[in-house]
């Protein structure tokens, strides 16, 4: 495609979705629409600098501050999931995808609905949606580009080898902030230490799911759905330096793979411009300077949410559903304080034995599994 001429923005005002707006600004895109949950306040202010057609604010109480901020413009100003999808079938080079959770699954599909290509940096949206978000883009023929590091670095090892037999492809986890831990030491972590990333700087759901490991599990699922392969065949290679972003290996035995900073401009940037690279103001990775690259297997026993993920993804039907949403409801008690962080995974880890999935994926089922998962989760509490 090489540089779009305009994009809509889900989620402008999160971690990915400012990155994105950073390279929008430095390549002169255009950006048609701009959405957040509830960040009020910085979504004005992109708005003001891009001058959108289009924003959506998700929570109703954001709209009125919304609409009388942006009065002066002729800012079109949307509000909910109605919105949501509105602006995601307006015609565009390509629709970004940053919001948080599975809330990003409709727009998924209606952006896809309506001719879309679309940038997925949501990965709630293939976890719970896979099956739906993949025939759709495949009935339209048209790509979903990934956002996440290690999908982009997956996608990038396959440029070129099209027709290429893969052996497995290599998920590259960090192992977070609890590596090497033991189930007992993880009974005692404290919401600072979870909040602490070693390597990647990102939003607080993103960065609990990596102290749990559900990141690279919802990331197994990601992998399964995009690139078409068996569970069995994705193996999670803990990585501490987050320098190799994953990995293929192919037919003879070769691996080809990703290399570069942790830093989610590259991937990004490259979502945009595929198959073309360009500038970007990223640090340069110097392999002499990190010296050392080392490589481990997962402890899937100490870290339940991996476990489960496997399961969740192999039972197909709803159960990734199961798995996210008790995941997505667990990590906000977490937050709340409510729960302690060793008790994410056993809810998790629960609700997939409790909670019944659809054998039959619909946007109807999918979303009923969703409240039901909650629902175990908060009767649990
Ligand atoms: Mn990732």
């Amino acid at each position: 495609m090489s540089i779009p001429r305009n994009v809509t923005l889900l989620g402008s005002t999160g971690s990915i979705g400012t990155q994105t707006l950073e390279v929008c600004r430095k390549h002169n895109i255009k950006v048609k629409a701009l959405t957040a949950n509830k960040s009020g306040r910085l979504l004005c202010e992109q708005a003001r600098e891009f001058r959108p057609e289009y924003v959506c604010v998700m929570d109703a109480s954001c709209y009125d501050y919304v609409r009388t901020e942006l009065a002066d413009t002729d800012i079109k100003i949307l509000c909910g999931m109605e919105g949501l999808c509105e602006v995601a079938s307006v015609k565009v080079d390509i629709v970004v995808n940053a919001v948080v959770g599975m809330v990003g699954l409709r727009p998924t599909l209606a952006a896809l609905d309506s001719g879309n290509q679309v940038a997925l940096a949501n990965k709630e949206t293939l976890v719970t949606g896979g099956e739906l978000v993949m025939k759709k883009a495949a009935e339209k023929n048209l790509p979903i580009i990934p956002i996440d590091s290690e999908h982009s670095a997956i996608f990038q090892s396959l440029m070129g080898n099209e027709k290429n037999k893969i052996d497995k492809i290599l998920l590259t986890a960090s192992g977070g902030p609890f590596y090497g831990y033991s189930y007992e030491q993880l009974k005692a972590v404290t919401k600072a230490q979870a909040l602490k990333h070693p390597n990647w700087a990102m939003g607080q759901k993103i960065t609990i799911d990596s102290a749990t490991l559900m990141n690279k599990g919802l990331e197994l699922i990601e992998a399964v759905w995009l690139f078409d392969t068996a569970p069995d065949d994705i193996e999670i290679l803990v990585h501490r330096q987050s320098i190799l972003h994953s990995a293929v290996q192919y037919a003879d035995g070769s691996i080809i793979g990703q290399l570069g900073v942790p830093d989610m401009k590259i991937p990004i940037q490259l979502a945009l411009t595929y198959p073309e690279r360009f500038d970007c103001d990223v640090k340069r990775l110097s392999l002499a300077d990190v010296g050392t690259l080392t490589f481990a297997r997962a402890d899937e026993e100490t870290f339940l949410c991996l476990a489960s993920a496997k399961k969740a993804i192999k039972r197909r039907g709803t159960a990734c559903t199961v798995l996210n949403s008790a995941n997505e409801t667990a990590v906000e008690l977490f937050l709340q304080d409510k729960i302690p962080f060793y008790r994410i995974g056993e809810l998790v880890a629960g609700a997939l034995e409790e909670a019944k999935p659809a054998d039959i994926v619909t946007l109807e089922t999918v979303l009923e599994t969703e409240i039901a998962a909650r629902e175990y989760v908060k009767s649990k509490i």
